[in-house]
């Protein structure tokens, strides 16, 4: 099993890379002039795939055998152990210059094998101006053995004196078959479960993997898609907004918890508060700062999830419209086609598009600093608009 094997529906991108990690090997090996790309800009759609390419183009070029898949180079840096390979992976909504200086230190040094030294950013589109001003240098003038992989949505996402120093490459949206094959061969999945959550989906591997292999996953999703159909009057706009609001926060609760508590024990070791009573002065800052980034994860989890939910619901009107527009092609919830089409008969294309705006225009408000409640009120009022006034 390659390092290759697990990027769904990506034949064109893969090929780009083997021809690339050849090069890269004969580099190495002082057989060709031109030398190695230094920096790559690995962009796709959500959930399409972007960080585990980079982890598999990182494999293949520490491996002695471009990337058999079963080596230890292969295995360490596809798990992100490998000590030539650095990730940043960031839970903030920012990487900010502090950490970039700190990744450029390290991208001086030599590897500390006899290959590369790979440093992936996997949501470069965060990079502060400052953060993306000293990521600069070391792109313009890489040390010898030194490969940059940065991740971004799209490449406009990323800012343009990075990006044009930067060889682009880029995922497509995996197709529905590629992934329902991808989760029967690789999660032994059944086949009318994958081709559910290949469908639904919509080319999100991990959100696809979720929802075939994760029962609640999959009953949220259903609960989402009713919402449509609730919203008879301002109370059910009220309570369809804070069900969705509560299944958000029970949804990203676990996961910040299980990572405030190893950080939290983390905190105390470095402080040695366990030793004798008396901790390093360092420790209240230490741990307001803490607590600080804490509170700004667990608000972007909640985010996250409520995220989701609304390209679910948008998922329903586009199906609405698909449908009041006559086009071909199956509906995205063929589960549901019957009240898509009652719906398609009960409004317009131009409501249904209003719909689909509102949505987009509360993900875009999500990001910012609105609060979740409140955006997601005066969206259900949107919605519930124009049906029966
Ligand atoms: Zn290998």
């Amino acid at each position: 099993m390659s390092v290759w094997a697990d990027l769904v529906g990506q034949d064109v991108l893969t090929a780009q890379l083997r021809v690339s990690v050849d090069a890269a090997a004969e580099a190495l090996q002082g057989l060709t002039a031109t030398g190695m790309t230094h920096a790559w800009l690995v962009t796709g759609p959500p959930g399409s795939g972007r960080s585990n390419a980079a982890r598999a183009f990182a494999a293949a070029l520490l491996c002695e055998r471009r990337g058999c898949g079963t080596c230890l180079a292969c295995r360490t840096a596809l798990a992100g152990s490998h000590a030539d390979v650095t990730r940043v992976v960031t839970d903030q909504n920012v990487i900010r210059v502090e950490e970039v200086r700190r990744l450029v230190r390290h991208a001086a040094l030599s590897p500390a094998g006899d290959r590369w030294q790979v440093l992936i950013v996997e949501d470069a589109d965060r990079l502060t101006d400052s953060a993306a001003d000293a990521l600069l240098k070391s792109i313009e003038e890489p040390p010898l053995r030194t490969v940059w992989l940065l991740c971004a949505p799209t490449v406009e996402d990323v800012i343009p004196t990075i990006r044009s120093r930067c060889r682009a490459v880029v995922l497509r949206t995996p197709s529905v078959s590629a992934v329902a094959e991808h989760l029967v061969a690789r999660h032994e999945v059944d086949h009318a479960v994958a081709t559910f959550a290949a469908r639904t989906s919509q080319g999100h591997i991990g959100r696809a993997r979720a929802l075939a292999l994760d029962e609640g996953v999959r009953n949220r999703r259903q609960e989402v898609l009713r919402v449509p159909r609730q919203l008879s009057d301002l109370g059910s706009c009220m309570t369809c907004a804070a069900n969705l609001v509560d299944a958000a926060t029970e949804d990203a609760q676990p996961r910040s918890d299980a990572l405030d508590t190893v950080e939290q024990s983390n905190l105390e070791v470095t402080y040695g508060a366990n030793t004798v009573g008396v901790r390093s002065s360092g420790y209240p800052v230490a741990r307001k700062e803490l607590e600080r980034s804490q509170k700004q994860r667990s608000k972007r989890f909640i985010r996250d999830a409520l995220d989701r939910s609304l390209l679910d619901l948008a998922s329903f009107y586009r199906d609405v419209i698909a449908v009041q527009l006559g086009s071909p092609g199956p509906l995205v919830n063929q589960e549901l086609a019957a009240e898509v089409a009652t719906m398609a008969r009960g409004t317009t294309g131009e409501v249904t598009a209003q719909r689909l705006e509102a949505i987009f225009a509360t993900r875009k408000a999500l990001e910012g600093e609105v609060a979740p409640l409140l955006a997601l009120e005066s969206l259900m009022i949107s919605l519930r608009g124009g049906l029966h006034d």
